[in-house]
């Protein structure tokens, strides 16, 4: 396959390091994650110790002092290990997202505070911005935040948080002001250890993503010290979570790419080895044509979020952009996986063949990271706003 235009030697050594990482000390463990449902704590150390936590984060503050470009190679990695169902999941929400609004919205005490503890996976990240009644109309939350004396109190539930049964700090997105739609909404940084009022609901049983905890949370008179608001001033969340999402959508379509790309090779090989009438399963017309949409599908993807990747290392990936990557990358992957999953015939359907799991983690990306229809509705509105709003 050809090297992405965005991945440089070094890069290149990194995903060599990341892999051998991976095959070693994960591979032997994700079985046992996905029966307890989560991934080791322990395991959360040893990425730290080896780099693939906060990979984007400045050195100043604990991280790999990488780029965006360090990040993605260290998640395509993780699927291509078919980890992202479990540490895949929750490294991107930690590193790529929590850390990451730390870094662009906390103050220098904040960021000293946090980010070393993330980057040497003693403290995992959450975000909590879903809830029951509040999905992708995320300005109609009603966990709210009233200011009194030194704290916000917060009162709410959220629902469907990754990380939520481990994470030690939670960015919970409440309203300040509860009047207002979207301008009411803020970021406060929950440190779940001894917080009162504070519980973790269920870890919620899902069809996939077997080895990644997804929770309710529960809040209940929590009091969060009123430095704990990633700022400067209340009422800009909405506006820093959206700030945010572009590079959210975008790791998830280069993840959907990945797996793509390995559900070919893992099709492919299998269709070589599989005797049917005197034949291969690969020597059908049929299998080779359905395996060749699947190769162009994922060759597709890879082109356009390799575009995509390079305006995000630039600084211009707009968002429209980045929720194309998104809802077309992770629409072809439940196109691929399904075609791959039939071409193993039974075995497809059994859960001890990576396609099996595949099949069933790849349906999530359609939803989570803001639904695929939210990614069409962001496009429509780039489309009406003339071509200034156009990526
Ligand atoms: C495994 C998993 C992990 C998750 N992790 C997190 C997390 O860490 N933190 C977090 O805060 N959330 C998380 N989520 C929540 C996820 O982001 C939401 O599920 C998603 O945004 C959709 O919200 P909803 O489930 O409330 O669906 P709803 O908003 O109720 O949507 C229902 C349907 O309506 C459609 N729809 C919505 N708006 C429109 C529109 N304008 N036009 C047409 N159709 C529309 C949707 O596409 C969907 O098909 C996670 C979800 C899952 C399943």
């Amino acid at each position: 396959m050809e090297r992405s235009s965005w991945i440089d030697d070094e890069l290149d050594l990194l995903q060599e390091q990341v892999a051998r990482f991976l095959a070693r000390e994960f591979v032997p463990l994700a079985e046992r994650w996905s029966l307890q449902g989560f991934v080791d704590r322990s395991a959360w150390l040893k990425a730290g110790e080896n780099g693939l936590l906060c990979a984007s984060i400045p050195a100043a503050y604990g991280g790999g002092d990488g780029n965006w470009g360090h990040e993605a190679i260290i998640a395509q990695e993780v699927a291509r290990a078919g980890l992202n169902g479990g540490f895949g999941v929750g490294n991107m929400v930690s590193s790529g997202i929590v850390a990451h609004y730390i870094l662009a919205y906390g103050s220098e005490e904040q960021k000293q505070r946090w980010l070393p503890a993330m980057a040497r996976g003693e403290c995992i990240g959450a975000v909590a911005m879903t809830e029951p009644s509040a999905g992708s109309d995320l300005k109609s939350i009603k966990t709210t935040a009233r200011k009194t004396g030194q704290h916000y109190v917060v009162n709410g539930a959220k629902t469907f948080v990754s990380n939520g049964q481990q994470a030690d700090l939670v960015i919970v997105a409440a309203k300040t002001d509860p009047a207002t739609g979207r301008k009411g909404i803020s970021l406060l940084v929950l440190e779940a250890s001894g917080a009162g009022g504070f519980h973790r609901g269920r870890a919620l049983e899902k069809i996939g993503l077997h080895a990644q905890d997804t929770s309710e949370l529960f809040f209940d008179d929590v009091h969060i010290p009123k430095g704990n608001l990633l700022g400067p001033e209340e009422g800009r969340g909405f506006h820093q979570l959206t700030e945010q999402l572009a590079w959210e959508r975008l790791s998830i379509a280069l993840i959907c790419t990945a797996e793509m790309e390995r559900a070919v090779e893992i099709t492919t090989a299998y269709a070589s080895e599989r005797s049917l009438f005197g034949g291969k399963l690969f020597d059908l017309q049929n299998t080779q044509f359905k395996l060749a949409e699947c190769k162009t599908l994922a060759a597709v993807a890879r082109s356009f979020v390799d575009g995509a990747m390079v305006a995000q290392l630039n600084g211009r990936l707009a968002a429209d952009r980045a929720a194309m990557a998104k809802w077309w990358a992770s629409d072809a992957l439940g196109r691929v996986v399904d075609e791959c999953l039939q071409l193993h015939g039974g075995y497809g359907y059994m859960s001890e063949y990576p396609i099996a799991r595949m099949w069933a983690d790849a349906r999530v990306s359609r939803i989570y990271g803001g639904s695929n229809e939210t990614m069409k509705s962001i496009i429509a509105k780039a489309m009406q706003a003339g071509p200034s709003g156009r990526s």
